[in-house]
């Protein structure tokens, strides 16, 4: 059969395949596959790498078969082999009428956006909700739900992403919206500029006229009389016009140094949010979408481990996952927790789950508190929340069952537990200080 053949045959069977997996499995399996011969009662199909071959031969094996069955009429003996260069191709090339399911490609008058940053692509986690729910709101009423909206937090925790994925969003809802996305340095620059060639009108029009002006890192600002200046009548004149306004920054408005106190008081009278790092499971579940990203694949311990031993941001853990997948495709190394343990330069032999002696005294210590407090009869009200957080600890990270989690704390019936766990459970997507006990206490653990 030639080669042309093959292709359309080839995009039938993917068109099938399509509909029965998700598709971020369609993207990471089957995009940048090719067909390279059909016949004698066998097909051979190029992947780009091992991982998508282990894949396809154990897993995803009788979705393909069927899928060939389908297109063939018969059962075809698959054989599967890899072509690095696939990895820059994409089926949407051979010209067939395929749509990919990747990120919309925006042309719009949109300035500085990276399309790569998207709502769908940020991973939420206890330590990005709030933030993560403010951005929806944002998107769904600009301007007017919160104005400005304040993302603050440490590095690479992913302010940016957010912050431009706000952007994609609304470009996606309305691709003649005006935005602009850029750091307070480039709006410092683009200011002076226009001030040394003369064309501040210029430069005012292009801000104020956006309805989406993104300004990352804003702290920077700091100092800078005559550009906090214009900021202030850029932010007044959208405000005015209902137009939204994000920002980024390293430290909530009031620890801006040499930030003039009028813009102090404008970047607080929208919503303030802040990320913090992630804790154990965003860790796991940002280890993992990275993997589906870049089309390798994880399996769960090995995430887990990595996660387990590297607390820190979203952009370190990313880092390090490059790192580590170039080392053992480079080296052929089994993709192993020794690997991994080798990798990361120290044994680790965590416990997966916390000891819960272990937890009760680092919620005592954390709250100042005594062993008898928690476990004892007396309903004091300051006494509620730190029993709760016990219950709700006990029971996820040690993975206790409620009776017994009702025996160590002083003899409690399991519904008592049940509802505390419930309790806890519930205030986390709502009470930032709730979070931020747990964010701290499970830290705390860690170390
Ligand atoms: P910041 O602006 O806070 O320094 P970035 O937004 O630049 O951090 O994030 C650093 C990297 O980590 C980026 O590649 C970003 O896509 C990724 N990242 C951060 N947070 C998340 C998240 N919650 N989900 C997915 N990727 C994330
Ligand atoms: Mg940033």
């Amino acid at each position: 059969m030639d080669k042309n053949q093959c292709s359309v045959l080839w995009h039938k069977t993917l068109e099938i395949i399509k509909n029965q997996v998700s598709p971020a499995n369609f993207r990471t399996w089957f995009a940048n596959t090719a067909c390279l011969e059909i016949g004698e009662g066998k097909i051979i199909i190029a992947v780009p790498h091992a991982y998508v071959k282990n894949q396809l031969a154990t897993k995803l094996k009788d979705t393909l078969a069927d899928a060939i069955s389908q297109i063939f009429g018969q059962t075809l003996e698959v054989e599967i082999r890899i072509d690095q260069s696939l990895n820059y191709k994409r089926v949407e090339e051979d010209g067939a009428n395929f749509e990919m399911v990747s990120q919309p490609i925006f042309k719009s008058p949109s300035l500085g956006l990276n399309s790569k940053y998207t709502m769908e692509n940020f991973v939420v986690g206890l330590s990005n909700n709030l933030a993560y729910a403010a951005a929806q709101q944002v998107i769904q009423n600009p301007g007017l739900s919160y104005n400005p909206l304040f993302i603050y937090g440490g590095t690479g925790v992913g302010k940016t992403h957010l912050m431009q994925a706000i952007g994609n969003a609304l470009v996606f809802k309305n691709k003649q919206t005006k935005i602009i996305y850029c750091s307070s340095e480039k709006f410092m620059n683009d200011f002076i500029e226009s001030i040394q060639s003369k064309k501040t009108n210029e430069f005012r029009n292009k801000y104020r006229l956006a309805d989406l002006l993104l300004i990352d890192d804003i702290q920077f600002i700091s100092g800078r009389d005559s550009t906090q200046e214009e900021f202030f009548h850029t932010f007044n004149e959208l405000q005015t016009k209902n137009s939204q306004v994000v920002l980024t920054s390293d430290r909530p408005p009031n620890d801006i140094q040499k930030l003039e106190p009028r813009l102090a008081s404008r970047f607080q009278g929208g919503l303030m949010v802040d990320i913090q790092l992630p804790d154990f499971d965003t860790r796991v579940a940002i280890l993992r979408a990275k993997c589906q990203e870049k089309g390798d694949i994880l399996e769960e311990n090995i995430l887990t481990l990595i996660a387990e031993n590297m607390n820190t941001n979203a952009r370190e853990l990313e880092g390090k996952l490059v790192q580590f997948l170039q080392m053992v495709k480079l080296n052929n190394l089994p993709l192993n927790e020794e690997t991994v343990r080798s990798f990361l330069g120290k044994p680790s032999l965590l416990p997966k789950q916390l000891d819960y002696k272990k937890v009760i005294l680092g919620i005592n210590q954390y709250f100042s508190i005594k062993m008898a407090d928690i476990t004892g009869p007396r309903r004091k009200k300051e006494l509620v929340l730190p029993r709760q957080i016990v219950m709700y600890l006990l029971y996820q990270e040690c993975k206790l069952p409620y009776a017994r989690i009702g025996e160590l704390l002083g003899g409690r019936d399991h519904t008592t537990i049940m509802h505390g766990v419930e309790k806890v459970g519930e205030a986390i997507s709502r009470d930032r200080e709730v979070q931020r006990i747990l964010l701290e206490i499970k830290q705390a653990l860690q170390n």
